[in-house]
């Protein structure tokens, strides 16, 4: 069972009942629905990694493993920036 929640921004969020796990994302201009990946049950071909939202990591991790890494959305994927 989902419950879905509306930020000021238009967001919308739809989280667990049970255990407060965001599941799905999405707004109005959005490129696409973001789903949560522990949703997912089946396999599933994933493109090749990134990183986003570089610039909210905490200091002390270092992101070693040489995909390419982004301060938010890649500037390709045309999506505003949610600052
Ligand atoms: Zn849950």
């Amino acid at each position: 069972m989902l419950q879905l929640y509306r930020s000021e921004s238009g967001t919308r969020r739809w989280f667990c009942r049970h255990c407060g796990s965001k599941i799905v994302s999405e707004a109005d201009g959005w490129r696409g629905t973001y789903f949560t990946a522990g949703t997912l049950d089946t396999p599933f071909t994933a493109p090749a990694p990134i990183h986003i939202f570089v610039r909210s990591k905490v200091a002390w991790y270092e992101i070693r493993d040489g995909h390419p890494q982004h301060s938010t959305y890649p500037s390709e994927w045309d999506e505003p920036d949610p600052s």
